[in-house]
């Protein structure tokens, strides 16, 4: 299997440094950064290309998109580019966030109030959730 890309500096030169608990241990040779990663390499990096994707396309920038998911910037611009995504043109509606645990988001939900006037989608985040919510109309 190929060694992941370094999360912090995206370079190449990444070796392997040993396993702690179920992770593959990482260290980057070019900036000495040590990361880890589930041992199903591949599938944690889809499921961050997927929700970097998600996120661009919902409106929401690169800068926030390295803050939500602590993947860089310079990565979502690549599989951006590497995927060809076109976000369509959001004149009328502007995308916010949420991150809750499950029980922040049970109360959230209960409030009937906080679901009405916006589109909204919940999303997983590691051990959390993510919910983007806009406004479909101005007001
Ligand atoms: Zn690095």
């Amino acid at each position: 299997m190929k060694n992941p890309i370094c999360p912090k500096c995206d370079a190449m030169h990444v070796v392997k440094s040993g396993v702690i608990g179920e992770r593959q241990r990482y260290h980057c040779k070019q900036c000495g950064y040590y990361f880890t990663v589930n041992k199903v390499g591949k599938s944690i990096d889809s499921y961050y290309v997927t929700k970097a994707l998600q996120l661009y396309i919902e409106g929401i920038s690169y800068r926030e998109i390295e803050r939500i998911l602590g993947v860089s910037h310079v990565s979502v611009m690549n599989w951006v580019r590497k995927y060809n995504i076109k976000p369509p043109v959001q004149a009328v509606y502007h995308p916010t966030y949420k991150v809750m645990n499950q029980a922040e988001l049970v109360e959230y939900i209960k409030n009937g109030g906080n679901l009405k006037g916006a589109g909204m989608l919940i999303t997983e985040l590691g051990d959390k959730y993510m919910m983007i919510k806009w406004k479909r109309f101005k007001e």
